[in-house]
């Protein structure tokens, strides 16, 4: 089966149902289809099957029109994150080399830049109004077309992972890696799912967009915002009623925590996923109060499973929240038609509750990093994927995410896991968001830093944070130096980029 298939097959069954929701404008399957395939008709005119296609937009309809008909014309769509600045976006393009590369005014000056230096690009396309050099959407389509049957083994996607923890990779999504993903997590949720229409508030440049072809597989309506935004979010889900929806861990205190928050009906709302990043209890237990008749859900992913490879349900969450909390902080099991193992150095099974690395087999599993062979031969070991992720399974077969392997910290021979630092400190009332690291040190190896972000309006101090670790921390975890940060460094999706905080201790700037 290939990706467009998805939206073939559905089309096929609920061909004048909504698909697709993006401001005033609805798509019926029908017509979604019917563009895709006039998207794989006219794209050959300007590339050849195997030839990569770059986006480089924010959330629209073609973008999903692109997800769906580059792939269905043998060609390869590339992902680029609309917040890179034009020297990231050069690297990603000399790194991919696309022939076409779509994009939109707002981005068009810094699409420019980057591909002055890039000769593989031929072709620009500006979706929303072009000038002489550039083509339009419309020059992208001609009569539809039944797509061209190919092996399910092409390369279909190509999405670079978040940089959270250096240079980005581009991970090589084949059709099979990303139909595998969306029936693995569709199985795994099949009890718990709410019909009805579904809110995508993330990147599609991110792997959290195959959400969409979830909610296609199974006839559901996806609806899209441009970027997120907290009341654009809360408005669409009251306007359409949307039934559930995904979040990354800091959309949703950014959401929990708008002054409108409470203007809004919202009671349609009855799933909601998160995940991508650890979730801070205190949000959590934030996100229950706020909505109580809505189950949630969670579960870890990465860009090169394709998604989620393990789920926490709603049955699994209730339970913790009613009698072992503990259970809050798990990523809950493997879903089906995946693997996962939890393995030490020698790659041997790791004891009930002992930390090792999380490695991952399936079809959802990229085949390879994009002219990346060694980070492949050192991720692909033994048949497994290695995630780069430490965790556990506890006797239930429960996993927990304990720390990245590059996050952990050795300290005067202890090893402390910066996540479990993290979690004391989201539990302080005056700290929005921290991140934890080592500081090189010739007596201890690495110290114990912590960077704050204070709430609106109020001042921790690095005592006061200190004082409140005690107790709460064995000694050699409390942080040696708490520095407050007005804001930590973030990826698109919200996560800590760690190495900037890193290289500003050992470049003595804080
Ligand atoms: P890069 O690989 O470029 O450093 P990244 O690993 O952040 O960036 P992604 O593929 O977007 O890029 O994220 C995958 C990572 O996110 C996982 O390896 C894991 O560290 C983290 N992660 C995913 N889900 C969860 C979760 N539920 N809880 C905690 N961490 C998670
Ligand atoms: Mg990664």
């Amino acid at each position: 089966m290939r990706i467009h298939d998805i939206l073939s097959c559905t089309a096929g069954r609920r061909a004048d149902e909504p698909a697709l929701i993006f401001e005033d404008r609805t798509w019926t399957f029908a017509e979604l289809d019917r563009d895709a395939r006039r998207l794989a008709s006219g794209i050959t005119r300007y590339a050849a099957p195997g030839d990569r296609i770059a986006i480089f937009t924010e959330n629209n309809p073609e973008y999903i029109l692109a997800y769906y008909g580059v792939p269905a014309a043998g060609m390869t769509l590339v992902f680029l994150n609309y917040r890179l600045s034009s020297r990231e976006v050069a690297l990603n393009l000399s790194d991919s080399s696309p022939t076409v590369l779509i994009t939109e005014q707002k981005y068009l000056e810094t699409a420019r830049r980057a591909m002055a230096d890039v000769p593989s690009v031929r072709t620009l396309v500006c979706l929303d109004g072009a000038d002489e050099s550039t083509l339009t959407w419309a020059d992208l389509l001609a009569d539809p077309v039944e797509p061209p049957t190919g092996s399910e083994n092409e390369p279909a996607w190509l999405l670079y992972t978040s940089g959270t923890t250096g240079r980005a990779k581009g991970a090589v999504l084949t059709h099979r890696n990303v139909v595998a993903a969306v029936l693995s997590t569709v199985m795994s949720s099949e009890h718990d799912h709410e019909p009805g229409v579904m809110m995508m508030p993330w990147p599609l440049c991110h792997i959290a967009g195959y959400g969409v072809l979830m909610a296609h597989i199974r006839g559901d309506a996806a609806v899209l915002l441009r970027r997120y935004d907290t009341v654009q979010f809360l408005e669409a889900v009251q306007t359409h009623r949307v039934k559930q929806t995904t979040m990354a861990p800091t959309m949703m205190a950014m959401m929990l925590r708008h002054p409108r928050f409470t203007e809004f009906d919202l009671s349609s709302l009855k799933l909601i996923s998160y995940g991508s990043a650890p979730m801070p209890a205190a949000v959590l237990r934030e996100a229950f109060a706020a909505f109580p008749n809505a189950r949630f859900k969670t579960g870890f992913g990465m860009t090169e499973l394709t998604g989620n490879a393990t789920v926490l349900r709603p049955a699994d969450i209730e339970y913790a929240l009613a009698s072992d909390q503990s259970l809050l902080t798990s990523v809950g099991k493997p879903q089906w038609l995946t693997q996962v193992r939890i393995v030490d150095a020698e790659g041997n099974d790791t004891a009930v509750n002992e930390v090792g690395e999380l490695v991952v087999r399936g079809d959802q599993v990229c085949t390879e990093y994009w002219n990346r062979p060694e980070a492949t031969a050192e991720a692909n070991r033994g048949g497994w994927f290695h995630s780069g992720d430490l965790a556990r399974r506890d006797a239930r077969g429960y996993l927990y995410i304990v720390d990245r392997k590059k996050d952990m910290i050795l300290t005067g021979g202890e090893n402390v896991y910066s996540r479990e630092v993290e979690e004391v400190l989201h539990q302080h009332p005056a700290v929005a968001a921290a991140a934890v690291v080592g500081q090189p040190d010739e007596m201890w190896g690495e110290l114990v830093v912590a960077f704050v972000e204070p709430r609106d309006g109020l001042t921790p101090t690095e005592e006061d944070v200190r004082d409140f670790c005690r107790g709460l921390l064995a000694g050699y975890k409390i942080p040696r130096r708490v520095l407050v940060v007005p804001e930590l460094p973030r990826t698109t999706s919200g996560k800590t980029r760690k190495p900037e905080l890193r290289k500003l201790l050992t470049d003595d700037r804080v």
